[in-house]
This record gives C-alpha cells, structure tokens and sequence, in this order.
C-alpha cells in the first residue's frame, strides 16, 4: 500500500499544496530557505537521452558513496527541511542502491514527516520500483513519446553504439506496464514533458498517453539548453507560447498539470506573454511553480559530497557536507554568490519569485529582472 497521500496527517500534494514550490517558504519566512534537499545517488544509467540534463556526468562505474549516516546527518540538521528529492542517472539501477540508500533515505523522511521525490525512468524490473511504495510520495518520471519510435530515437541518441527498435520497445513496454500497475497500486506518478523541437507540436497526444498510465499529474517543462541537451536547436519563445496554447486547449481540465522553469514573466513588456502568465493562472488544476534550484534547494552529491545548486552542475560546487552544515552553505549562496543575486526578485501580486538561472541565461541573457516589475494585462 501506498502510504505517501495519508502521510502523517500532512496535507495531500495538490494544486493547492505544492511543497517543492520555493515561494511558500519565501512567503512564510520573508526570505528564501533551504527546505528541499536533492541528492544524486547515482549517475549510472542504462538510457543515454539526447537531451539528458546530467549527461555529461553519467558513467559506466562509480566509486563508493559518502557514508549514509553522515547524509542523513545533514538533513537533520536542515531546521526547516520539508522535502527530499532522489536523483541521478537512474537511481534505481543498481539494486544495492535501492535498499541500501533510497529505502532508508525515503524512511527518514516519512518519520520526519516530510515528502519525497524520486526521478526514474521507470524501465527496469517492477520488484525494485514496488519497494518504494511504502514511503515514496512522488515518482518522477519523464515522457516525451507518442510510440516506441519517438522513445527508440530519443532514449539512446547518446548511446554511442546503435541499440535495436526491439531491445527499446522492451525498455517502452517496461516503463508502461511499470507505470500502469503502480498507478493502479496508489503511487503519485507525475509525469514530465519537455517542450522542444520535437514535442512541441505532440504535446495534446504525448498528454493523453500519460492519463492513460493513470498518472497523477504532468508536468510541463521547456527543455534545458544543458549537458546533452546543448547542441539541441533552441525553440522560439513564439513556438513556445502555441506549444502551451494548444497544450492547454486539448488537455483534461480534472488532471492537474504542472508547468516550471517557464520564459514567460508578468513583467514582460510582451502583451502575449502577459496574456500566457494570465491564462495559466486562471485555468483549473494548472499551477505554475517557481524554480526551486538555489531558492529553496539544493542538490548533494552522494559520492562526494559537494553540494551545487542543481544537479546539472553547470555551477560549480559551493561547499561540500563532509565538514559543513547545509543551512550554512545555503545562507553562503544566497549572501555571497554572485549568481545568486542575479534572478532573485520577487512579485508577489504574480506569486513570481524569478526565473530559472538556466532560462534567464537561454532567453534573457541582458535582462535585469531586479528592476523590473509585474504588470496586469
Ligand atoms: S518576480 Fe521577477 S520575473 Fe517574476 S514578474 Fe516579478 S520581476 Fe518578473
């Protein structure tokens, strides 16, 4: 059984009860606080997506892991810890990983009375996705697919060898059957799309795929120009906006959609992304969420112990947990880097607390969001 909706009396995760979203934290303590932490417990993975966000740091072996008692130590410390997320690679795909670290690392976590998120692709063996059950509140997975060919091509663009159509649908077939059945046994799958050069114009089907899963929530994301994804062509904010327009159009008003690291602002002096900000805003079990990546989170990694301000790592490591508290090394972020202060405005009218460093750095390269403000249409 699942026990990740009835958690301890903690409110259920909702359109109205986003925890990972960096602005209840903003609202409630007047200033950003680390109440998230991500950990990347593996960069191990057995797909090579052409679009893999932390491509550059998967690998064929990996060395031994920071002791778990010190991570969890860490997150102890986390005064107003409210969230985990569980990263990699695949994180489940070494067995030992999943009993050995996620399992207790999801345990604290519900005997503390926080939530959880795992991001996985879903395509292994049922039995070490079903261990999860007992704590997980949230699995992440990520589907950008319309059939077995759309998966073949984008899954292992990066393999460096070929990988056969049949040795993929297997993957396909996996993952479907994988989210199907952990659907029907009470799991919270939320689904992620990227919107890109290749989905933009597939999201109402891609949408509908991931109901059928029975899949809780989908998120939207524009795809990151990072890691693999690097050399991809860039949409335009234009094709952008009608990729959302048409999405929002076809989609299941009772499904809740989640949209994040968004190029659209209320302070644009662009009536057409004005007019988006308020669409999204006014329809029915969509949220728009804040970028949690150095507002209200940060990412640790698990072998060694460097922490960064998303796992991408585009950002050079800012302190590392073998000899300092994570509150302390937020504070340092906030106070102390120069990036930090770059995107860190706040209209609350907007419930906007700022663009992702990566999008302000994709779309906004000499825009000074610090002096602007939220406009009404
Ligand atoms: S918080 Fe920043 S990005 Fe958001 S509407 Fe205000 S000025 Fe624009």
């Amino acid at each position: 059984m699942n026990l990740g909706s009835i958690s301890q009396g903690l409110p259920v995760i909702s359109p109205e009860n986003d925890p990972w979203d960096p602005i209840r934290s903003l609202r409630e303590y007047g200033r950003h606080r680390l109440t998230s932490v991500e950990m990347t417990v593996t960069n191990l993975c057995n797909m090579r997506c052409e679009h893999c966000a932390v491509g550059d740091s998967l690998v064929l072996r990996e060395p031994e892991q920071i002791p778990l008692d010190l991570m969890l130590k860490r997150l102890d410390e986390v005064e107003h810890l409210q969230t985990i997320s569980i990263t990699g690679g695949e994180p489940s795909f070494r067995l030992k990983t999943v009993e050995e670290k996620i399992v207790p690392l999801l345990k604290y976590a519900k005997e503390r009375g926080i939530r959880s998120q795992i991001n996985s692709n879903l395509t292994l063996d049922y039995g070490r996705y079903e261990k999860l059950l007992p704590y997980l509140d949230v699995m992440h997975i990520s589907f950008n697919y319309t059939n077995v060919h759309d998966f073949h091509e984008v899954c292992f663009a990066r393999s460096g060898h070929p990988v056969s159509l049949e040795a993929a649908a297997k993957m396909y077939d996996a993952m479907i059957d994988n989210a199907c059945r952990l659907s029907q046994d009470g799991m919270f799958i939320s689904a992620e799309s990227m919107i890109n050069y290749r989905t933009h114009e597939k999201l109402p089907e891609i949408h509908r795929l991931i109901l059928d899963m029975g899949c809780k929530r989908h998120e939207v994301h524009p795809m990151y120009a990072a890691d693999f994804a690097e050399g991809l062509p860039v949409l335009s904010l234009d094709d952008m906006r009608t990729a959302i327009h048409h999405l929002l159009d076809h989609r299941d008003p009772e499904v809740w959609m989640l949209f994040g690291t968004l190029p659209f602002f209320a302070c644009s002096s662009n009536r057409e992304d004005r007019e988006i900000v308020a669409r999204l805003r006014s329809e029915q079990k969509v949220t728009v969420r804040n970028d949690p990546d150095g507002r209200n989170r940060v990412n640790v990694n698990m072998f060694t112990g460097d922490v960064f301000v998303t796992d991408f790592a585009a950002i050079p490591s800012f302190g590392n947990i073998a000899g300092q508290k994570l509150d302390e090394i937020f504070e340092r972020w906030l106070s102390e880097h120069p990036l930090s202060g770059t995107v860190n405005c706040f209209c609350d009218a907007a419930n906007c607390c700022g663009p992702n460093l990566l999008v302000a750095d994709m779309y906004y390269k000499d825009t000074d969001f610090k002096s602007r403000k939220a406009m009404t249409i």
